[in-house]
């Protein structure tokens, strides 16, 4: 008979921890920004020119840098990832009562940017290697419920109009975005990428981001590059590019004193002030992504032979940014993984374990959803483990 909490199990993953890590003196972040480049003076500059808010040049540089790294035509910087989701939602043509195919194993901010264009969340289940939205039961599911009508499908079921698909890439690691693609291009659905953790990941040498109709990023505290809180979003169509700035500032129309707005708009501008952040961080952005390699080696090695986990690597024929390192449990577990987080979290390990399905929280509760079976056991077996890019320079080489 197994012990439903193996304690011999929790020590083998310390002892794995404290090889990569060593022992804590103080808590080791699951992720921290660094600032070791021009960040001080870039933002210096805009306090000492005054040009702290929503327009600047290094909003200028900072969507063209971004552009450039992602290989995207267009970048427009906003205000934070979720306002970014929102606003490419709603020039993907997402409005009241649209479902929106989204992965139930994601962060509540794609729930929420659906929500708040109108529309509702339809949940569908996880590829279990690559950890994203499934591209076989995302097919499987529209051959299930998909009706054709003039203009698009909706869904049999509910009779509501289907309005887009968006993927994400979980921890940075890539999702199976071609094959996904394929599937949108059947039923004439937009996708919207989610990519708010994948800058610096790629699939066959293009980047994340750049598949879908737009691409949303993020720049949040905890991301691999931070502009205190802030977003953007990628598109290759020039008409697209030029609605969205438009919707983000305010839909203002060109005058040298008239205030005249042409549609209800958002004011999600990005202030130069983060701008001039993000500008230092995109400088110091390939030897983050160098670092964070460095670290998912030595964790993988550390891991490797382990009886009751594997370290989560990059799939097939991707480069990943590895984002948030993880492992999985073999046996998904609740009671294992909780018992494995606490011991972790003793120990001074700042770990973490991924979200619960957004299909099980109160508000999206009633929202239609396909099987969830993968997803459901992802839910119970992935841990995140610390990895700040400066946890590199801890590494015996
Ligand atoms: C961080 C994140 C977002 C939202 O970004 P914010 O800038 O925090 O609004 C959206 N989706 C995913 C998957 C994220 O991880």
């Amino acid at each position: 008979m197994i012990p439903v909490v193996d304690l011999a199990f929790s020590a083998d993953f310390i002892a794995r921890l404290a090889s990569v890590l060593g022992k804590p003196v103080a808590p080791v972040a699951l992720h921290e920004p660094e600032f070791e480049g021009n960040e001080w003076s870039y933002v210096k500059e805009c306090i000492d020119t005054r040009w702290v808010s929503s327009v600047g040049k290094y909003v200028d540089e900072f969507e063209l840098r971004l552009a450039e790294f992602t290989g995207a035509k267009h970048a427009i910087a906003v205000s934070n990832g979720t306002a970014a989701l929102q606003v490419a939602l709603r020039v993907a043509g997402v409005g009241a009562g649209d479902e929106v195919f989204i992965p139930a194993l994601t962060f509540v901010a794609t729930a929420n940017a659906v929500s708040h264009c109108g529309g509702i969340p339809h949940f569908v289940d996880s590829d279990p290697d690559s950890f994203g939205m499934c591209p076989g039961a995302l097919a499987q599911h529209l051959e299930a419920i998909a009706e054709p009508v003039a203009g698009g499908y909706i869904n049999r079921l509910t009779g509501r109009r289907l309005g887009a698909i968006v993927p994400m890439h979980v921890f940075g690691h890539p999702a199976k975005i071609e094959a996904l693609l394929a599937v949108a291009e059947r039923y004439k659905l937009p996708l919207v990428e989610d990519a708010a953790e994948s800058l610096g990941s790629k699939v066959g040498g293009k980047h994340t981001g750049t598949f879908g109709q737009t691409g949303v990023l993020s720049f949040n505290g905890n991301k691999i590059i931070t502009t205190g809180g802030g977003g953007a979003i990628l598109t290759d169509d020039p008409v697209l590019a030029r609605h969205i700035k438009h919707l983000t500032t305010t839909a203002k129309l060109p005058h040298r004193w008239e205030f005249v707005h042409d549609e209800i708009a958002y004011n999600y501008r990005l202030p130069n002030l983060n701008a001039a952040l993000g500008c230092a961080q995109l400088e110091q952005l390939p030897g983050m992504l160098s670092r964070k390699r460095e670290l998912a080696s030595a964790y993988r090695e550390a891991f490797s032979g382990a009886r009751n986990f594997d370290f989560v690597d990059e799939p097939d024929g991707c480069l990943s940014n590895y984002w948030l390192n993880a492992i999985r449990l073999k046996c998904g577990d609740l009671e294992q993984r909780n018992a494995l987080l606490d011991a972790a979290i003793g120990e001074g390990y700042q770990c973490r374990p991924v979200w619960r399905l957004l299909s099980s929280l109160p508000m999206y509760l009633g929202c239609p959803r396909a099987d969830l079976v993968v997803a459901g056991e992802l839910e119970n077996s992935l841990i995140n483990l610390p990895s700040s890019p400066s946890l590199a320079g801890l590494l015996k080489s």
